[in-house]
């Protein structure tokens, strides 16, 4: 199975690596190209290869496969070295808002009773939609100055990986834990820590302390429905 780089070191921006396959996109023996999943976008970048050097537009996964799709059809042999290099700049900004959306997600749930519906990362923004009783512009407001004193505390993020008998035994974790058939096919769970604020399981890639998520502003809330509102928040340094 391929190596996720991205898991191993959140912050790499460069690798090399070998061609295994090249039929419908490449894929690599291992590979720090995040591809699209958990409402975070995937990584663009280029491979290089000998005097060559193409754009990867696309990453996906397929099953347990990683496709890097280019702009055309590109020849490329199994067995090359390449030679890859991420777009980071648009990374580390996924980055900062997919810790932030943890943040907002436990603040959330911590102090409003709510539920988190879904979520979406962009480069210049991250929305995130839930279910909280009363919910009005008020508490968004009231939810926006909380994410900012969480990000100023300096939390440290860390990530682990738990066997799925040791994550059941956190009580905050078992809550958000899938149903128990896609946990069989799981050998370890990857568990994002907020350390003393909150823990979640999860796949995308985050910033190594809370404070390099920097300032953030309410950029809109929405109400669409009894059961569904919706913030936008914009990283402003
Ligand atoms: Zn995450």
């Amino acid at each position: 199975m391929v190596e996720k780089l991205f898991w191993k070191d959140q912050y790499m921006k460069a690798f090399n690596a070998t061609v295994v396959a090249a039929e419908g996109g490449i894929e690599l023996d291992k590979t720090a190209f995040y591809p699209t999943g958990g409402g975070q976008p995937c990584d663009i970048g280029t491979l290089g290869f000998g005097d060559n050097r193409i754009n990867i537009v696309e990453v996906r996964k397929e099953g347990d496969r990683i496709m890097h799709l280019t702009e055309g059809s590109i020849s490329i042999t199994p067995g090359t070295s390449v030679f890859g290099e991420i777009d980071w700049h648009r990374r580390y900004a996924h980055m900062k808002y997919h810790t932030l959306l943890h943040i907002v997600d436990g603040i959330v749930e911590k102090y409003y009773s709510g539920r988190v519906t879904g979520g979406q990362i962009y480069q210049d923004r991250a929305r995130m939609d839930f279910d909280i009783p009363m919910m009005d512009r008020q508490k968004a407001d009231e939810i926006s100055a909380k994410a900012q004193e969480v990000i100023d505390e300096r939390h440290a993020v860390t990530q682990k990986f738990l066997s799925i008998e040791e994550a059941a035994m956190i009580p905050n974790l078992s809550r958000t834990l899938p149903g128990n058939e896609l946990l069989k096919k799981l050998d370890s769970i990857r568990v994002i820590d907020i350390e003393g604020f909150d823990m979640q399981l999860d796949g995308g890639t985050h910033v190594a302390n809370t404070s390099e998520i920097g300032k953030i502003r309410l950029d809109s809330y929405e109400s669409r429905g009894a059961h569904n509102k919706r913030v936008a928040f914009v990283i402003e340094s």
